[in-house]
C-alpha cells in the first residue's frame, strides 16, 4: 500500500484499536504534510515498522516462527468469510495494492486469506476502509490483546 491517504488513515485506525504495530512499505510516507492532516498525531503514539516490499516474504516468516498466524485481507478463491472469522490472538493483516491486490508470491505464505462480503457491483472495497473493517472485528471478536507480549 503507498497511497498516502490511506496509509494515514490505517495510521489512525490502528492507533484507535490499539493494534501492536502498523507495517509500512516506506516510513517517508510519514512525513508527508497530508499523512500528517489525515493521522492526526496517530504515528505518535502507534508503533510504526519499514519492511521494504522485497523484504516482506522473510519478515512473515520471521513472524511466523514468533507465533503469529499471517492472514491476508483479499478476496480469492479460498478466502473465509469475515463474518464469525475465528481471529487467533497474534496475528498479521496483509492488505494488499489497489489494483493488483496482494502479491501472489506473498499470498503463498500466508496462512489464510479472509474476504468482507460485498453485496453491490463495485469489484472491491477502498484498502484503507476493509483494513478498518477487518480490525474492528478483530477487536469485536474479543481476539485483541497482544499488544505488550
Ligand atoms: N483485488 C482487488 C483490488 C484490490 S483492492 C481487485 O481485484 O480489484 C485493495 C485491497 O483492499 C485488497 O488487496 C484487499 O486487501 C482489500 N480489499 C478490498 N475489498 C475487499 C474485500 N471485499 N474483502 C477483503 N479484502 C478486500
Amino acid at each position: 500500500v503507498d497511497k498516502v491517504p490511506n496509509l494515514a488513515g490505517l495510521a489512525r485506525t490502528c492507533e484507535i484499536f490499539r493494534a501492536e504495530r502498523l507495517v509500512v512499505g516506506d516510513l517517508e510516507c510519514t512525513r508527508d504534510p497530508e499523512f500528517e492532516s489525515i493521522s492526526v498525531t496517530a504515528e505518535k503514539h502507534l508503533p510504526m515498522q519499514e519492511v521494504p516490499p522485497a523484504d516482506l516474504v522473510p519478515w512473515l516468516e520471521s513472524m511466523r516462527l514468533r507465533g503469529y498466524a499471517l492472514l491476508g485481507l483479499e478476496q480469492t478463491a479460498t478466502s473465509r468469510t469475515l463474518v464469525g472469522f475465528p481471529f487467533p490472538r497474534k496475528c498479521v493483516l496483509v492488505l494488499g495494492r489497489e489494483r493488483e491486490g496482494i502479491d501472489p508470491g506473498v499470498l503463498e505464505v500466508l496462512d489464510a486469506t479472509v474476504e468482507i462480503p460485498q453485496l453491490g457491483l463495485l469489484r472491491s472495497l477502498n484498502v484503507h476502509v476493509s483494513g478498518a473493517i477487518c480490525v474492528y472485528e478483530y477487536v469485536r471478536s474479543g481476539a485483541e490483546g497482544a499488544r505488550g507480549d
